[in-house]
């Protein structure tokens, strides 16, 4: 099946969401396009999109497997999936283990201080307004979410962290912040929604204590230091080995 002859929805930097015959459905197909500091750098990387496509089924799955709801059914092809139609809650989830990106840029705190419990960061997600932080007052003010749908996402996104943590260190990576996006499906539920790659997770490698070569995520595209796919590839290698081979949607 062509993409092209599918229905698109809607196109994003990173993804394309495509119509099914089932109204509770789309097809995410992940695209080999990647984009940094708001589109203004933009690159394309030759199996980018197939390994994120993998890499996310692989960590939908051990999220399903204890008992997070996601929008994820299943693999359809090598980079594209079937998941589940969802309204996402215009809000980027930001956890953060250890400090690193805008919040050393926006703050004194020092690179690579641990933060424990992890920092919530919620940004509203708007492209034209570049994707502000948000306070919890402004939050309030914004009338997005009820108090009640708040903490709902704030425990989802800790248990989240907590899983894929647990999960990453078991193969020398160390899960050092990502952004989650959350939508409510047919069914009324709150599910963890978009993906879950190395596009948004930054993510170290124990074995090696080298401050570029450690970083297997787009930090590499961002700070250009290049070996993009191979390191995605290194992060695929190392969770494939430890996870049986994601489920095929039919
Ligand atoms: P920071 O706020 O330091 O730029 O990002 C924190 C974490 O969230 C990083 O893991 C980063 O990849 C992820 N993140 C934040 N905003 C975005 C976004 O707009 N797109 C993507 N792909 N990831 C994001």
């Amino acid at each position: 099946m062509q993409s092209d002859q599918k229905l698109l929805l809607y196109e994003g930097k990173a993804k394309r969401i495509f119509k099914t015959d089932d109204p509770d459905r789309v097809l995410v197909e992940y695209k080999n396009d990647a984009t940094a500091f708001n589109a203004l750098k933009k690159s394309e990387f030759e199996g980018k999109g197939r390994l994120n496509c993998q890499i996310s089924s692989i960590l939908f799955e051990l999220l399903e497997s204890e008992g997070v709801p996601t929008h994820y059914l299943g693999i359809v092809d090598e980079n594209l999936m079937m998941a589940q139609k969802v309204d996402v809650i215009p809000l980027e989830v930001v956890l953060r283990n250890i400090a690193t990106g805008s919040l050393c840029r926006e703050t004194p705190i020092l690179s690579g201080t641990e933060i424990s419990p992890a920092l919530l960061d919620l940004y509203y997600k708007d492209d034209a307004l570049q994707d502000p932080l948000l306070t919890n007052a402004r939050l309030e003010v914004l009338n997005l979410i009820s108090k009640e749908r708040y903490n709902q996402i704030e425990n989802l996104a800790r248990k989240v962290n907590k899983i894929l943590s647990n999960f990453l260190s078991k193969v020398d990576l160390i899960l050092v912040d990502f952004k989650l996006e959350m939508g409510v499906n047919t069914n009324g539920n709150l599910v963890v929604a978009d993906e879950i790659s190395p596009d948004t997770c930054r993510i170290w490698d124990k074995r090696t204590k080298d401050l570029n070569d450690r970083i297997l995520d787009k930090d590499r595209f961002r700070k250009d230091l290049g070996g993009i796919v191979q390191a995605y590839e290194e992060i695929f290698n190392r969770i494939k080995g430890i996870s049986s081979n994601p489920r095929i949607y039919k």
